[in-house]
């Protein structure tokens, strides 16, 4: 197929506009163990209408200076973790891969040369999430990097170019989180929250409701309580697409909350 061709077929296939949604993920158990969380994707998984495809931008995939595409067929289930419970590395979600889909963001995005990658597998940011949104595996999933050494700019013009995805039947699923700080983990059974953690999560809401997409991408202007929300960004990144892929007509609304651990927000939204 050539690239007229696969750009033909895509057009043929629009479709009403797909929501996006910002996905807390947590606790890397959160995926295999009976918690708020975990009901929270199985539910929406049902809820939503069916999209022909998943993208997801995790945390766990951070690239230096480019963004890449995964065109897998087959993704492998990477367990990017350490010193978790057995059966936690014996999850293998054998969700396919969506290359056409891939090809179509490489196609389309003009700004910058996407890298396509042909062998990354799904990082536990994606996977802990999808294969509770679709525990069949029959959903085709791809990812997008997160080219972690570049400015805000760079990753909000690139979601936006990402928007056309939703009128082709791609669900986008941001997964991170709006609070992270693990040296800060409190460990004991129903932790309590810390203020900056509240603080910082509340700010977050308070810029959603708002539609107050500058607040968001300008966070650090928050001073000392942005980097005891995130003191590296990675789990913020996503929030950053998934609030820039935001439209006018866009609702919004919060489908899990809570501040786990003490020191990670749980908040999670959808655009739609
Ligand atoms: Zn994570």
């Amino acid at each position: 197929m050539t690239i007229h061709d696969l750009a033909k077929h895509l057009d043929a296939k629009k479709t009403e506009k797909m929501p996006v949604v910002f996905v807390g993920h947590g606790n890397p158990m959160n995926a295999i163990t009976e918690n708020i969380y975990r009901e929270s994707w199985i539910k929406l998984g049902k809820d939503l209408a069916r999209p022909r495809a998943t993208l997801c931008i995790s945390a766990h995939w951070l690239t230096g200076r480019d963004t890449a595409v995964t065109m897998t067929e087959r993704p492998k289930t990477i367990h990017d973790f350490y010193g978790f419970p057995p059966e936690l590395y014996e999850v293998r979600y054998n969700a396919p891969g969506a290359p056409l889909e891939a090809g179509s963001v490489r196609t389309t995005v003009a700004s910058l040369e996407i890298r396509p990658d042909l062998d990354r597998g799904l990082d536990h940011g994606a996977w802990s999430v999808l294969s509770n949104m679709y525990p069949e595996a029959d959903m085709p999933i791809f990812q997008l990097s997160i080219a972690y050494e570049r400015p805000m700019n760079y990753h909000r013009a690139l979601a936006k170019e990402l928007g056309f995805l939703r009128q082709r039947g791609v669900l986008i699923v941001a997964s991170g989180n709006l609070v992270h700080n693990l040296q800060k983990i409190r460990w004991e059974q129903n932790a309590k929250p810390y203020d900056w953690a509240l603080e910082f999560d509340a700010f977050v809401k308070k810029s959603i409701e708002a539609g107050n997409e500058e607040a968001l991408i300008d966070y650090k202007k928050l001073g000392a309580l942005a980097d005891m929300a995130h003191p590296t960004n990675d789990h913020y990144l996503p929030l950053v697409y998934a609030a820039s892929l935001r439209d006018k007509t866009d609702g919004f609304r919060f489908f899990s909350e809570g501040i786990d651990a003490g020191s990670v927000s749980m908040r999670s939204v959808i655009f739609s």
